[in-house]
């Protein structure tokens, strides 16, 4: 698996102070996308022990929220494998930190992975140029919702954040 980029102290992709694995890999071609350069899964830096360490380093950190997964989609097909050892092993450090995860799929594309135990909100679905705004919080566009993970798990429904 590959990434572009981990930044830390981010306050633009979830609540609170958080730290951001950008990560490579995405077939969904949204038109107007911000981040091209993360679509090929094989462009950028090998997410190895090294990377990890960085990650939960800053993660480990009292003032840090959580982590947020982006890219790229978190959720490309291959990406997922790693992807779901990697919430694993969040979860088993640091129970206490929240973990949001933007992706192209739709909840509903994916409501069967094993990831979304691990996920405590998800932003979902591509991004649509004409459905752009920039005074909507956490997204690019008003069709991404931003998804309270358990309590949609529990209810059966979607529960936004
Ligand atoms: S899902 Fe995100 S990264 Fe992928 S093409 Fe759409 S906007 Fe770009």
């Amino acid at each position: 698996m590959k990434y572009h980029d981990i930044t830390k102290d981010d306050m633009k992709n979830g609540d609170g102070l958080r730290v951001v694995l950008w990560l490579s890999g995405c077939e969904h071609g949204c038109p107007g996308c911000q981040n091209p350069v993360t679509w090929d899964p094989e462009d950028g830096l090998v997410f190895d022990e090294a990377a990890k360490r960085e990650l939960f380093e800053i993660l480990g950190k009292p003032y840090i929220s959580g982590i947020t997964l982006s890219g790229g989609d978190p959720l490309y097909p291959g990406n997922r494998g790693e992807v779901l050892r990697l919430l694993k092993e969040i979860r088993e450090n640091f129970p206490e930190k929240n973990v949001w995860c933007y992706t192209g799929y739709t909840y509903e594309d994916i409501a069967s992975l094993e990831h979304l135990e691990y996920i405590d909100v998800l932003v979902d679905g591509k991004y649509v140029e004409a459905l752009k705004d920039n005074q909507y919080h956490w997204a690019g566009s008003t069709n991404q919702r931003i998804i309270d993970v358990k309590e949609s798990r529990l209810c059966g429904s979607i529960v936004l954040h």
